[in-house]
């Protein structure tokens, strides 16, 4: 166990907008040093909160005056079973670690070569751990969130006890511990299901909204895996929102290599591009679209193609340019497919009509989750994700948060919902419209942690929304 940083301040990466005084940080290096940190706090009566990659946005990962947990020193792959396409890492590993562990897994001559299913786009160093407990989603086109690529993991429980979890072993704990926002315990390792990795052709068009559906629909029927639509960005065009970048993949047959020389964008290109979403956005959709268009047909291997580039603190060069201090706040919405193009006009309409500098969207696909005790994807949504420049003033915060409240009713309007780990926007009606079972969450989180050791501000915003509203909504 690492010796304490006192009262050590921290922050996630992408919107900056939650530094958090923690009592100290551990970081432990086996699930031993796990045991002794929860017995620990147990024994101080310290609350615990639980960090890997640091990248959600609600403070989900930070407790204040808490022990954080920073699970990225417990990063080693733990099994690989390549006759069952499954492998078993520590929780903390982030995902370039483990495509490339696979990558490098000897093979028996003509076996088969086993990579992820899905990860998230847009950010790389994001742990598995964090994974479960936002039960995160990719790009697949025909996929279901991750808890249906877990196959098992192992837990240590409010009480101290290793759990193993699995859909036959503590099948509660496992649906209440995926997408249960790190409020069930420590996941210590995880078992994923892996798939066969494939060589895929990236095809790209220009699209207009109103053809996006049947796009989407007539790149399932031709066998592609992934794919998404990433919008124009400039409310000054009749482009907006209305037009994208249509990229989706197919497989082409192991035998063909990915491309050795494919054109990609180099880290100083992504800076001038971040930066002109921020100052020209209609040069910068052209910029992008004119890049994804030279890469049509370009092959991929299927785990390589779902990685990106993210550059940490890259808001900080932005900052310098317009003079003054801010960062993007992601949110994501969705909405039942047929319902996707009259929501995009009202979502643009409301950010012409408010000023909501919008400097990243795209739209994706997502299957329901029948197994989540809290599931986000309750039916086969239209998915639409939404970065949001926001000036760090209480005024720039809270224009945000606005924005957010009023795309959830646009979304709830049309029978939709939204994703719980950006941000703490939603209000307490909004939450429980689209998490019917929310109330029940937070009385399944007492009944197994009664001592509410597991704790971040996050939980601790929602647990007094619900306990102070009305009784209809806490019921
Ligand atoms: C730029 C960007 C792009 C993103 N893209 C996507 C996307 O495409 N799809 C998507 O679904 N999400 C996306 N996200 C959201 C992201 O996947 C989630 O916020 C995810 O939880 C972050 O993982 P992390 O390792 O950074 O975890 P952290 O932010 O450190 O923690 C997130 C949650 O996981 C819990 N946790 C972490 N490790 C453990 C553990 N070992 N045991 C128990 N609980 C744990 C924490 O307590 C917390 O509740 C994106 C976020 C950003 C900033």
């Amino acid at each position: 166990m690492h010796s304490p940083h006192p009262s050590p301040l921290v922050n996630d990466i992408h919107s900056a907008l939650n530094a958090t005084r923690v009592a100290a940080i551990h970081q432990p290096r086996s699930l031993t040093e796990i045991l002794a940190i929860i017995a620990d706090a147990a024994q101080r009566g310290l609350p615990v909160a639980i960090c890997g990659g640091r990248h959600a946005m609600g403070s989900q990962q930070f407790a204040s005056d808490a022990v954080l947990l920073d699970m990225r020193h417990m990063r080693r792959v733990l099994a690989f079973d390549a006759a069952a396409g499954l492998v078993e890492a520590e929780a903390g590993i982030e995902w370039p670690e483990l495509i490339d562990y696979l990558e490098a897994a000897p093979t028996p001559e003509g076996g088969q070569r086993w990579s992820i299913r899905q990860k998230q786009t847009g950010a790389d160093r994001l742990s598995l751990g964090g994974c479960l407990s936002a039960n995160i989603h990719g790009r697949g086109l025909q996929m279901r969130p991750f808890i249906d690529d877990v196959e098992a993991f192992t837990l240590v429980d409010a009480h101290g006890r290793v759990q193993t979890c699995s859909r036959t072993s503590n099948p509660e704990l496992f649906s209440l511990a995926i997408g249960g926002y790190g409020l069930f315990g420590v996941i210590a390792s995880v078992t994923l299901r892996l798939a066969p990795r494939r060589t895929m052709r990236r095809d790209v068009m220009l699209l207009e909204l109103d053809e996006l559906m049947p796009a989407f629909e007539a790149r399932i029927a031709a066998g592609y895996a992934f794919g998404d639509f990433q919008f124009a960005i400039d409310p000054d065009s009749a482009d907006f929102m209305q037009r994208g970048v249509f990229s989706c993949y197919v497989p082409v047959g192991d035998t063909i290599a990915p491309d050795a020389a494919a054109k990609e964008l180099s880290e100083q290109d992504w800076r001038d591009l971040l930066l002109l979403a921020h100052t020209d956005k209609t040069r910068a959709f052209e910029c992008y679209a004119r890049h994804y268009l030279a890469t049509n047909g370009q092959h991929y291997r299927s785990d390589r193609l779902q990685q990106s580039t993210y550059l940490d603190g890259y808001h900080g060069e932005i900052d310098r340019a317009l003079g003054h201090c801010g960062s993007e706040v992601i949110g994501e919405l969705y909405v039942p497919r047929e319902r996707l193009a009259g929501f995009m006009r009202a979502a643009a309409a409301d950010f012409r009509q408010h000023g909501v500098d919008l400097i990243y969207g795209t739209v994706r696909l997502i299957e329901r989750d029948t197994e989540s005790f809290l599931p986000w994807a309750r039916e086969d949504y239209a998915c639409v994700i939404f970065n949001l420049h926001t000036p760090h003033t209480a005024d720039g915060i809270e224009a945000t948060h606005r924005a957010f409240r009023r795309l959830i009713d646009l979304a709830i309007a049309r029978e939709g919902s939204f994703y719980l780990t950006y941000a703490r926007a939603a209000n307490a009606a909004q939450v429980k419209a689209c998490y019917p079972r929310f109330a029940d969450f937070l009385d399944a989180k007492r009944r197994y942690d009664p001592h509410e050791r597991f704790q971040s501000n996050w939980y601790r915003h929602y647990a007094a929304l619900f306990a102070n509203a009305p009784a209809e909504l806490a019921a």
